[in-house]
């Protein structure tokens, strides 16, 4: 769960190919989610059953010459704050290079996991002039090459098992709540008058990733976590200016909850960067409620909330099943009602349909619908079963999995959300042979 790598190491060393060829193994054993675009430097991995989030720090250098150095080490700190596992690039067509050396020295005094990749090992005959890397005292070296994949898989074996197994985390049956969103939408304040200034801490936790903190509270009759509230209310206005670092700290709270709540700014209006949070959430399977903030600054029309609402489902569909409250982080108008909607939306994403029950309603959904026969093949759904996942996933078990098309799994999800309340909650179809 929840577990962030993060790809370091200086330009060209082939950071962003190594990334796409990490990102594209997904397409081949996930659904592709239509309609969402992909970041380029941050995506999911699945490999033997676990995903992570990978990021390419390389991404958000601001490449000009002599601030270069300063930027580089600056990514490395972050990285090395903020993920679980650390790959350091380099290049094995270079040899060893003084930027190399400078950030072997930041990765030499971590405690997390550092692995040291060398890149570019398209042939045996390279293999043996990457030797030289070991003189960097980062132990064990990978040998890649992000051009035609060799070594990857052991790459991946080998990152996947430093994650804690899934049975060894201790899971509380409580809510985690992240509140995410761009800088200046009101995160800070809505924690304030959420949690009070009094801090009404119950216990802290160590959270299921390493290095968040979730705190637990009791208000309003609910208990739950917040996640990395800490960061959230101690503000370095140094950090905040880069974008990366934003992203970084989206991903890592993102990833240790259990449903966000994503602040918009309403006197700004929804943007293409809350866009991408809110894709962040989908893709992490993440319960999600949407909270317009600073309502007390919009003048009261009649019909303003509804079109203010159409306007955000628009943008964020395929996925618009999901509440959207209109808060004031400042007058506490609605918190009460935002945290309510959490809460179902966190029973919602922990919902079991019993078979029986899904199979009595969707049997119904598919005779008024058949997929459509595809090269005069008749596709015929037996049955469906719930997934025993952490958020709702449903396989439906066919003669013909490959021929049913992205539509029609669309119209099964819609069906489902209409006969069983999964509002708040993406939710996964997949088409089995049976
Ligand atoms: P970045 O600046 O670290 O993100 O590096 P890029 O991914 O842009 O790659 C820099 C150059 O190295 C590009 O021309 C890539 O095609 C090339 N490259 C990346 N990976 C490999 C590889 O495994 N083998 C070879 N031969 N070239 C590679
Ligand atoms: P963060 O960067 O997302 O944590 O945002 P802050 O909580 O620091 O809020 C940014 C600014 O917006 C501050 O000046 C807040 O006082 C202001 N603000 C936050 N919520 C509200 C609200 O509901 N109404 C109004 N009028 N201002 C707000």
């Amino acid at each position: 769960m929840g577990n962030i790598v993060a790809i370091v190491g200086r330009p060209n060393v082939g950071k962003s190919t190594f990334f796409n060829r990490m990102t594209e193994s997904r397409h081949a054993i996930v659904d592709s989610t239509s309609g969402v675009t992909r970041d380029r430097h941050y995506g999911q991995v699945v490999w033997n059953g676990r995903d992570f989030t990978i990021i390419d720090t390389g991404g958000y250098i601001i490449n000009s010459d002599d601030i270069f150095e300063e930027e580089i080490r600056k990514q490395v700190i972050l990285a090395i704050e903020e993920c679980d596992v650390i790959l350091f690039l380099v290049d094995v067509t270079n040899g060893i290079t003084d930027l190399d050396e400078t950030i072997a020295t930041l990765l030499r005094k971590i405690d997390k996991p550092v692995m040291l990749v060398v890149n570019k090992v398209d042939n045996p005959g390279r293999a043996y002039d990457a030797n030289v890397f070991y003189k960097l005292g980062l132990g064990e070296l990978y040998n890649v090459s992000s051009i035609n994949g060799s070594g990857t898989g052991d790459l991946l074996d080998e990152v996947v098992g430093l994650f804690q197994k899934e049975d060894e985390i201790e899971e509380e049956d409580l809510p985690k709540i992240a509140v995410v969103g761009r800088p200046n939408v009101g995160k800070s304040s809505l924690i304030n008058s959420l949690i009070g200034e009094e801090r009404n801490i119950v216990t802290p936790v160590s959270g299921t990733t390493r290095d968040s903190i979730n705190t637990r509270y009791s208000k309003f009759n609910h208990d739950f976590f917040l996640v990395d509230t800490a960061g959230l209310r101690k503000k370095s206005k140094v950090k905040e200016d880069l974008e990366f670092y934003s992203v970084m700290r989206s991903i890592r709270a993102i990833e240790s909850s259990d449903v966000c709540l994503l602040m918009l700014d309403a006197t700004i209006g929804i943007e293409s960067q809350d866009v991408n949070i809110f894709h962040l959430i989908e893709k992490s399977k993440k319960g999600v409620v949407v909270l317009v903030n600073k309502w007390d600054l919009i003048e009261k029309e009649t019909g303003s909330v509804k079109s203010f609402e159409e306007v955000i489902r628009r943008k964020l569909e395929p996925f618009v099943d999901i509440p959207i409250v209109f808060v004031s982080a400042l007058t506490k108008q609605r918190i009460h009602k935002a945290l309510e909607e959490v809460i179902k939306v966190y029973e919602n994403r922990k919902k079991r349909i019993p078979t029986s029950q899904l199979n009595e309603v969707m049997q119904e959904v598919i005779q008024a619908n058949h997929p459509p026969a595809e090269k005069g093949k008749y596709i015929q759904i037996k049955y469906v079963t719930q997934l025993p996942t952490r958020s709702p996933s449903f396989a439906f078990y066919c003669n013909l999995p490959q021929y049913i098309k992205d539509p029609y799994k669309r119209y099964l999800e819609n069906k489902i959300r209409q006969n069983f309340n999964f509002t708040g909650v993406p939710i996964q179809i997949y088409m089995r042979k049976k």
